[in-house]
């Protein structure tokens, strides 16, 4: 087991149109044991980073350090990880026990303890009916057992996943999901987990990193993230449905400041002072930070609802304030129609103010 620290990080790729920058400097201590999740849109740098810290790519410059060990400059093989991918690449010809014992065979482990760790990780990942069968004579989640436990056989010092759930139905992922959770749980090896599922990059992890263009846009435990994003990109990207991302102006009035947005006018907290006021600004609120208030209520807020979305357990309303559009979460049991005139309300102290539009400013809190 090993603490992994990622030292400036950084990749080029060369081709003809030009210079993509994939990474950029990218510094971060993943602790011993934890699971850290790298999570970003599409092209965010994520997989490569993933493919650096095993050895599949160069890096431009930079540094991965395993414990005290230098590693930046080693061959995969002698690195002491396990990757798990997307395509679960198990071998079609193999039974699930050849697949299982074939990296200890080519290390020339001897057939009784080979016996003793297939027969050990078969009871953890509960495989142990199926050594017998053909990759093709599983279901997409056996499969996808048997390669994580193709990994766990190795007992490596870093367990690499990159997206390892995206091939399963929902179903599935979300049972997979759990089970991830308990085995981590259970061999406590540090792991890092490539995923574009901010949902699951929530739920599994210990600490989550965003990414955007190649640029580490914020770490910290999933709560921190969803609740103090560091910025607005973060803070678009976690959270389904998105943020609210209301434009505006920042003002002064009696020493207090005021945002006022389209049909609106929000005190707000003292603490959003440090920025610059007459100034353009975005709010944002999550949707399930808005309340439905009696229409009396000081500082109510005027909305027509436009559409209701039961989704189960919970409606989503998408209302129209001011002439902007607005959504709100709330239990199924709150029932809303089409034209319908409610008043909101907005918790103070979950609102997180940002720059203008294009602009980055820190969040409120
Ligand atoms: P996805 O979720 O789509 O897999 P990602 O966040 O994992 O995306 P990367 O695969 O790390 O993104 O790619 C980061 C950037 O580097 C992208 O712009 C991609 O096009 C570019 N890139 C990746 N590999 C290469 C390569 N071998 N040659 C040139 N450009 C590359």
């Amino acid at each position: 087991m090993a603490n992994v620290r990622i030292d400036r990080l950084h990749k080029e790729f060369r081709s003809h149109g030009g210079v993509v920058h994939a990474l950029k400097e990218l510094t971060l201590d993943i602790a011993d044991g934890e699971f850290i999740s790298l999570v970003g849109p599409s092209g965010c740098g994520k997989s490569t980073a993933l493919r650096i810290i095993a050895g599949l790519e160069t890096p431009t410059s930079g540094r991965i350090l395993f414990g005290p060990r230098d590693i930046t400059k080693l061959e995969p093989r002698d690195r002491n990880i396990a990757m798990v991918f997307q395509s679960y690449a198990l071998y079609p010809h193999m039974s699930v026990r050849q697949n299982l014992e074939y990296g200890l065979r080519k290390r020339g482990v001897a057939r009784e303890e080979r016996d003793r760790k297939v027969a050990t990780i078969g009871a953890m990942l509960q495989i142990e009916s199926m050594f017998e069968r053909k990759p093709r004579q599983l279901s997409g989640g056996q499969r996808q057992r048997v390669a994580l436990g193709r990994a766990l056989i190795r007992d490596p010092e870093v367990f690499l996943l990159d997206e390892p759930l995206s091939n399963l139905d929902a179903k599935l992922r979300v049972h997979m999901r759990a089970e991830l959770a308990a085995l981590h749980q259970k061999v406590q090896t540090t792991m890092v987990y490539v995923t574009h599922d901010q949902l699951e990059a929530m739920t599994l992890s210990d600490r989550i990193v965003v990414m955007n263009h190649g640029v580490m846009q914020q770490v910290g435990r999933p709560d921190e993230i969803y609740s103090r994003p560091a910025n607005r990109f973060v803070a678009e990207f976690i959270g389904t449905p998105s943020m609210n991302m209301i434009e505006g102006e920042l003002r002064i009035e009696s020493g207090k400041p005021i945002f006022t947005g389209p049909g609106m006018a929000i005190a707000l907290p003292q603490a959003s002072l440090h920025m610059p006021a007459a100034k353009q600004a975005t709010l944002g609120v999550r949707p399930e930070d808005i309340a439905l208030v009696a229409p009396d209520t000081p500082g109510a807020i005027a909305a027509r609802v436009t559409v209701s979305e039961l989704t189960g357990a919970e409606r989503y309303h998408f209302v129209t304030v001011g002439g902007g559009s607005v959504i709100i979460r709330t239990p199924a049991s709150t029932v809303l129609h089409p034209g319908e005139n409610v008043a909101l309300g907005l918790h103070p102290d979950r609102l997180h103010l940002f720059g203008g539009a294009g602009e980055d400013a820190a969040a409120l809190r």
